[in-house]
C-alpha cells in the first residue's frame, strides 16, 4: 500500500495549503463569530477544483478519489479552515450521486457541486433514533408522480448556506412491501421544509439545524437511483466517504494545533529558556504529534482501500480510522491549549477555538462507542451487544 503521496497529489497538497493559508484561522473564526459563511473560500476551491477532486471528469470533477479529497479537507483543516460541509457535499452528496444517480440526476448535480456553485447537505439524523438509524421515522409516501415526506431531523449541518439537502426517508419497498430506506434531493426552499438553529459550542461558520419535513412535496426524480427498491447500497456508498474525510479533516486540525503549539513553546521563556526545553511541555506534544501521524496512516489505508473498490476492507479501515483521528485531535487541540498556559484560552492565540470541533468528532457523523461495537462485532467476532 503506497502511503506516500504522488508527485500530482504533492503539488495538490501544497496547492490547496497555499490557498487555504491565505485565509487562516482568524479568517475562519471571524466569519464564525459574524455568523457569516466562508463563500469567499468556497468559491475560490471551487474555481481551483479543489471541491470536485473526487468527482467524475465529465461532469466537471478531478477524476480523482477519495484520496485526493482527503488532501483537500486536511490542508483547509491544517491552516486552521476545517470545512465541514466538504465532507457532506463533495464527499457525502458528490459520491451517492455520482455512484448511484441516475444520468439526469448525474448531469444536474454534480457540476455544481464541483465548482461550488451549490452545495447538498445530507439529513439522516433524528431525535427519536439517534445512533439506532433502523428507527428512521421520516416517510415517503407516493402521490401520483410525486412524492410526499414527512419528518423531522436534526443536526443537519449548513442548510442554510445549502441549495439541496439529500434526505434518507423510508419508502415501501416494491418488492417485498417492508419500510425501507431511500435518498431524496429536495430543494432547501422546497414549501413545507422549514428549519429552526440549534445553538451550538463549537466555533464554525457552519451551523447545525432541526430540520421539519411537513408534506413536502417533490416530483418523481428527486429519488435518488429512480428505484423504490430499498437502497442500503446509495446509504452505505456515502459513509465511508464521510468517516474518511472527518478524519482527515481532525487530522488537518490537530496538526494545526501542534504548529501553533510549537511555535509557542519555542519562543515563551519563564525560567530563562523556552518552555519547550522542559520535557514535561516537549513530551506530551511530541505524544500527540506520534498519535496524529498514526492516525493519517490509517485515513491513508482507509482512503486507498475505498478508492480501489474493497469495500469491506474499506469499511473496517474508515471506521478506525474516525475513531484513531478523532481521538488524536482531541488529545492534540487539548495538549495545544495546555501549553499556551493562559494564552491557550484566548481568543488572540487561536487555539480554543479548535476545541468544539474535535470534541464533536469524537460524537460524529459516527461516536466512538458505536466504532468500538463496529470493531468488537465484525472484527474481533463478539457478539452484538445492543
Ligand atoms: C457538529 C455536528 C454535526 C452534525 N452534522 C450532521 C449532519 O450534517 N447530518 C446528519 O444527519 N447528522 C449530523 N450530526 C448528527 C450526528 O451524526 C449524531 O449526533 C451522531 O450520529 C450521534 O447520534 P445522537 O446524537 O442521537 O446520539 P445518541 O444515539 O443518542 O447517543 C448518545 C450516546 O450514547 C452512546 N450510545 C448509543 N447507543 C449505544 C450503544 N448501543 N452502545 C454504546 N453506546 C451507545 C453514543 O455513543 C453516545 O455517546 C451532526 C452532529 C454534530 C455534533
Amino acid at each position: 500500500m503506497i502511503v506516500e503521496d504522488t508527485s500530482e497529489q504533492a503539488q495538490l497538497r501544497a496547492a490547496v495549503s497555499a490557498m487555504a493559508r491565505r485565509y487562516g484561522h482568524p479568517y475562519f473564526v471571524a466569519k464564525a463569530k459574524n455568523n457569516e459563511h466562508t463563500d469567499e473560500l468556497w468559491a475560490e476551491a471551487g474555481k481551483l477544483g479543489y471541491l470536485g477532486v473526487n468527482l467524475p471528469i465529465e461532469h466537471g470533477g478531478g477524476g480523482g478519489g477519495i484520496t485526493e479529497l482527503t488532501i483537500v479537507c486536511e490542508e483547509l483543516a491544517a491552516a486552521g479552515c476545517p470545512l465541514l460541509l466538504l465532507v457532506v457535499s463533495p464527499a457525502i452528496a458528490g459520491t451517492i450521486i455520482a455512484k448511484h444517480g441516475t444520468d439526469e440526476q448525474r448531469a444536474a448535480y454534480l457540476p455544481g457541486i464541483a465548482d461550488g456553485s451549490h452545495k447538498i447537505v445530507f439529513a439522516i439524523t433524528e431525535p427519536e433514533a439517534g445512533s439506532n438509524f433502523h428507527r428512521l421515522g421520516t416517510t415517503a409516501r407516493r402521490d401520483g408522480d410525486d412524492w410526499v415526506l414527512n419528518g423531522r431531523k436534526c443536526f443537519i449541518s449548513g442548510v442554510d448556506e445549502a441549495e439541496y439537502v439529500l434526505v434518507v426517508a423510508r419508502t415501501e419497498d416494491t418488492s417485498s412491501g417492508k419500510l425501507a430506506p431511500a435518498l431524496f434531493v429536495l430543494p432547501t426552499d422546497a414549501p413545507g421544509l422549514t428549519r429552526s438553529r440549534i445553538e451550538m459550542e463549537i466555533v464554525s461558520p457552519e451551523k447545525q439545524w432541526l430540520l421539519y419535513l411537513d408534506d413536502v412535496r417533490v416530483p418523481a426524480p428527486a429519488l435518488i437511483g429512480g428505484s423504490t427498491e430499498a437502497d442500503l447500497p446509495s446509504l452505505f456508498a456515502g459513509l465511508n466517504p464521510e468517516r474518511i474525510t472527518v478524519a482527515a479533516m481532525g487530522t488537518g486540525t490537530a496538526r494545526y494545533a501542534l504548529e501553533r503549539a510549537s511555535s509557542y513553546v519555542s519562543s515563551r521563556a519563564v525560567w530563562g529558556r523556552p518552555i519547550g526545553s522542559h520535557q514535561g511541555v516537549a513530551h506530551p506534544l511530541a505524544h500527540a504529534q506520534i498519535q496524529v501521524e498514526l492516525a493519517r496512516l490509517m485515513v491513508r489505508r482507509a482512503a486507498t482501500l475505498y478508492d480501489e473498490g474493497r469495500d469491506v476492507e474499506a469499511g473496517v479501515a474508515s471506521n478506525m480510522a474516525k475513531y484513531a483521528s478523532s481521538e488524536a485531535a482531541t488529545q492534540a487541540v487539548d495538549t495545544a491549549i495546555q501549553v499556551h498556559g493562559g494564552n491557550g484560552m484566548t481568543t488572540e492565540y487561536g487555539v480554543a477555538t479548535l476545541l468544539g470541533g474535535v470534541r464533536a468528532g469524537r460524537i460524529a457523523p459516527v461516536s466512538r462507542e458505536m466504532i468500538l461495537n463496529f470493531v468488537a462485532q465484525h472484527v474481533l467476532g463478539q457478539q452484538k451487544s445492543y
